[in-house]
């Protein structure tokens, strides 16, 4: 029989999912997002747009995102912020990291519990990270989860109950193999998350993470890295004719290298842009 402390034991099993999710969008942020590039404040417009489109559009209770990009191009923090900064009651990231050495159907199980819990909740967002990870996709095969992506596919489109409103944002760094895999279709609206390939991009990342003591030594930094090839800082645009093609989450991994050695920061930073093979 169903008493009190069941039902109190219940709530309590719905609210960790809440302070956890919290904890969990904050540390894939961990190093901040820097306004680079008007892509980036874009992509965080757009998301807003999304998040209040759901919050307010009673006819349309399900909302769901793709953000889409190379490796490392910052898709996670992204989505991850916009969840945030919604505020919603219920947010929570879905991420292949936290299932590690699951079985597929404790996969499914894990990912039909988070929709679940959201649909107890008026407005909840979702992140869905790393799509291609969670289905386990190996492009040799190729192979995924069945299993996995029929439960993403029927989730993706299933609306919440009455009432209830929820924004999906996934994110995927192989596009093409979700429309082979018919869950495209799942998403209302896609948007991309390009690598740096601007020398201006960098210099405005190099300038907030005050990789060099002085803006002189800055200025040297980027004069190197156009003698290499990597196009120029009069070029606001993406430089067509330059090799730079970077995520920023590579980025910032060069640049902290480089740190290690403060006499050599500049030459540290182009060897390894050029060791990249761009
Ligand atoms: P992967 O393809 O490996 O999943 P990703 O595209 O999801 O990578 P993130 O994991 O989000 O990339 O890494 C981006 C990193 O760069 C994060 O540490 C984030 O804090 C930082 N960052 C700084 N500026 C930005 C920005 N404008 N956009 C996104 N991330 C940024
Ligand atoms: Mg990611």
């Amino acid at each position: 029989r169903v008493n009190r402390n069941d039902f109190m034991n219940a709530l309590d099993e719905v609210q960790p999912a809440f302070g956890v999710s919290k904890e969990e969008l904050e540390q894939v942020v961990e190093n901040g997002i820097i306004h680079y590039s008007n892509v980036v404040d874009e992509i965080l417009r757009s998301g807003k747009l999304f998040v209040e489109q759901v919050r307010t559009s009673t006819r349309t209770p399900l909302v769901s995102v793709l953000l889409h990009g190379p490796p490392g191009s910052g898709k996670t923090a992204l989505a991850a912020t916009i969840a945030q900064a919604s505020q919603y009651p219920f947010m929570k990231l879905l991420s292949p990291d936290s299932m590690v050495g699951f079985s597929e159907a404790q996969k499914v199980a894990a990912i039909s519990k988070v929709f679940s819990d959201s649909y107890k909740s008026p407005l909840s967002v979702i992140v869905v990270d790393n799509l291609e990870r969670l289905l386990d996709f190996t492009p040799i095969g190729p192979r995924f989860s069945n299993s996995v992506l029929q439960t993403l596919i029927v989730l993706f489109s299933r609306r919440p109950p009455k009432g209830r409103r929820l924004l999906i944002m996934a994110t995927s760094s192989l596009r093409p193999v979700l429309t082979d895999l018919g869950l495209s279709e799942a998403f209302d609206s896609e948007l991309r998350v390009p690598p740096i390939a601007n020398l201006r991009a960098v210099d405005y990342v190099l300038e907030q993470l005050a990789l060099f003591p002085s803006a002189q030594d800055r200025v040297k930094a980027i004069r190197m890295l156009e003698q290499a090839g990597f196009g120029s800082l009069q070029t606001n645009d993406d430089d067509l004719s330059s090799r730079l093609n970077i995520g920023i989450k590579k980025l910032l991994s060069i640049v902290e290298m480089a740190r290690q050695e403060p006499d050599a920061a500049a030459e540290r930073l182009t060897q390894s842009l050029m060791g990249l093979g761009m």
